[in-house]
């Protein structure tokens, strides 16, 4: 196991450290069909997760917050841009895509064209103990999508 960087900048990648640093779709939604919040006691990370339905149950609106290290920041950001338009399905799909790249399952070219930048993500699985950081949104995004079906 590698150690966990005092400085991940380098080493996370320039897709991640751009989300860390401008996260997007942080705006709270004001019509929200559905509210999750997911919280981590063991490093801190807190993750606030908003998503609004359009007809005919397509994700219009998504807001998502997070607090703590740089990769629960930048896993919120890029889950709020992918998930951005797809159908409730279409996300609980791509959150089980994402579910496996994070577990090292071997994934054929077609469903990693699918996870697009989500892919720069991969990089956290050789700092396991962040690999729980990644995932923490979307925990919050299936719960979500639970409550919406
Ligand atoms: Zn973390």
């Amino acid at each position: 196991m590698a150690q966990l960087p005092d400085n991940p900048d380098a080493l996370y990648g320039d897709m991640i450290m751009e989300h860390y640093r401008s996260p997007r779709h942080r705006a709270r939604l004001a019509a929200a069909d559905v509210e999750t919040e997911e919280f981590n006691p063991f490093c801190g990370d807190r993750v606030r997760l908003q998503l609004q339905l359009a007809r005919p149950g397509s994700i219009a609106g998504v807001s998502a917050v997070a607090e703590g290290c740089s990769i629960i920041q930048a896993s919120a950001s890029l889950l709020a841009d992918s998930v951005q338009g797809r159908t409730v399905e279409g996300a609980a799909d791509l959150s089980q895509l994402f579910r496996d790249l994070m577990q090292g399952r071997p994934l054929p070219p077609i469903a990693r064209a699918e996870l697009g930048d989500l892919e720069a993500l991969e990089i956290v699985r050789q700092y396991p103990v962040r690999i729980k950081c990644a995932l923490l949104p979307w925990v919050a995004l299936e719960e979500g999508l639970r409550r919406l079906r």
